[in-house]
């Protein structure tokens, strides 16, 4: 599997200080108020099995998963359910943990159904940013790295629905695309 990646762009000591980072930062701006932590399916799992392990407060954790629509291309902005929270959201603080945000339209459709659910209130954190990507204007709260314009993979991200399992993120060597 090693052998498919190219360049390593985040090692893992990297990733653990990032994450540190972020825990700290949550356990603070969170303190006593029990956030729903909401991991989006599949990419951010590894991520948030880490982040909430950094903060030392009281959270909950729900799951969903959504698809976009359309091509990787044209980013149509519609998404799809394909598993929602068990949870309600009503009246909760509730952070949403993203792997990377890229067109943005995950994470706009995202917010746009909480606040309908009427969450008390609605934060982002994202492992990654790719600000190059971003065709819907919007922003995570909390970012641990701003990414190139690459495709990534790794801690928990997938192409193809592999390398999810790499404990670093980096990026494919062409062979893998090209065969
Ligand atoms: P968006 O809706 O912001 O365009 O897409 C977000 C989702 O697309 C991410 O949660 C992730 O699943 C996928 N994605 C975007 N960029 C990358 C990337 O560089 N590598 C991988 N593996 N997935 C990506
Ligand atoms: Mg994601
Ligand atoms: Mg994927």
């Amino acid at each position: 599997m090693q052998e498919d990646i190219k360049k390593v762009l985040y090692s893992q000591e990297d990733i653990h200080n990032v994450v540190v980072r972020l825990g700290k930062q949550l356990a603070v701006d969170y303190a006593g108020k029990n956030p729903l932590f909401i991991c989006v399916l599949k990419g951010a799992i590894v991520f948030m099995t880490d982040l909430i392990r950094q903060i030392d407060e009281f959270v909950e954790i729900d799951f969903m998963d959504v698809s976009s629509y359309g091509n990787a291309t044209v980013s149509s902005g519609e998404v799809k359910i394909l598993k929602d929270l068990d949870t309600s959201v009503q009246g909760r603080d509730v952070v949403i943990v993203e792997d990377i945000v890229d067109t943005g339209a995950t994470l706009h459709y995202l917010i746009k159904l909480l606040s309908t659910r009427q969450a008390a209130s609605i934060k982002v954190v994202a492992l990654m940013d790719k600000q190059a990507g971003r065709t819907i204007p919007v922003k995570a709260d909390y970012v641990g790295f701003d990414v190139p314009n690459e495709f990534v993979v790794g801690y928990g991200l997938d192409y193809a629905e592999r390398y999810r399992n790499l404990p670093y993120i980096g990026v494919l060597d062409e062979h893998v695309y090209t065969h």
